[in-house]
């Protein structure tokens, strides 16, 4: 490659970047898991994140997550970010640390009956299609509380919290509003469920995935747990 990356590098900025941004807003550094989005990339370029020490990777699509983690280390915590199409939620299930896009209940039951199956919990975010984009899977905002609580309800799940996909933009305080309101409706669907027998299933209902390349200083400003951070660090894409 001529005009090779350097992970290491790029990733020592974004991580320095994540640290101020905590500063900022009064956070404890490690109060946030920097997801290394690598999809598309080769996987010697995943190693080199590896060897600076990332282990968590994101990846959109099923097929790639599932040949990459053959190659890659064990201890690796591989975080599904895509849509998941029902058909291939076997195969994922088991595999990914987290799936970040469960975007209906449809989903959400055939990963339970899944998990069932297998006799495992897995740890899933609803997806919110929070600037209510025709092209973006998620759930809307108004139908989210009844949503949490339906998918709350299914066994072999543990529903940790919310992810979203804002617009892209040129300068990242444009999203501000959107992860303020993502996590607002967090809030407000503990608040609803605090006092429902049927919210039991929401104690561990916490967790805010939101920001990337673009715009993650102000998603961990507004209070993100995980930022799935890719071109930033591996370099820009070809395609997706
Ligand atoms: C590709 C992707 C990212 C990373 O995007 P960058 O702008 O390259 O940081 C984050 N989240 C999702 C859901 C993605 O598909």
């Amino acid at each position: 490659m001529s005009d090779a990356v350097n992970v290491k590098e790029n990733l020592e900025a974004v991580r320095e970047r994540i640290r101020r941004a905590c500063e900022r807003s009064g956070r404890s550094a490690d109060s946030v898991t920097l997801v290394a989005v690598s999809k598309t990339k080769p996987v010697e370029l995943l190693m080199e994140a590896y060897d600076a020490g990332v282990r968590d990777f994101g990846e959109n699509k099923v097929q790639e997550m599932l040949s990459k983690m053959e190659v890659m280390p064990k201890d690796i915590r591989w975080h599904l970010i895509g849509h998941l199409q029902t058909n291939k939620v076997k195969q994922v299930v088991g595999k990914a640390h987290i799936i970040h896009s469960v975007d209906s209940v449809k989903l959400a039951e055939m990963i339970s009956k899944e998990s069932v199956k297998q006799g495992i919990i897995t740890r899933i975010l609803m997806e919110i299609n929070i600037a209510g984009e025709e092209s973006k899977f998620g759930i809307t905002p108004e139908n989210a509380p009844e949503t949490a609580l339906a998918i709350a309800r299914l066994p072999g799940l543990e529903l940790r919290g919310l992810m979203c996909v804002p617009p892209y933009v040129d300068i990242s305080e444009k999203n501000r509003t959107f992860f303020c309101d993502l996590h607002n409706i967090l809030v407000d669907i503990k608040e609803k469920t605090v006092h429902n027998i049927e919210g039991f299933g929401l104690t561990g209902f916490t967790e805010l995935s939101m920001g990337m390349s673009g715009d993650f200083e102000t998603a961990v400003e507004e209070g993100a747990d995980y930022v799935r951070v890719g071109s930033s660090i591996f370099g820009e894409r070809d395609y997706h």
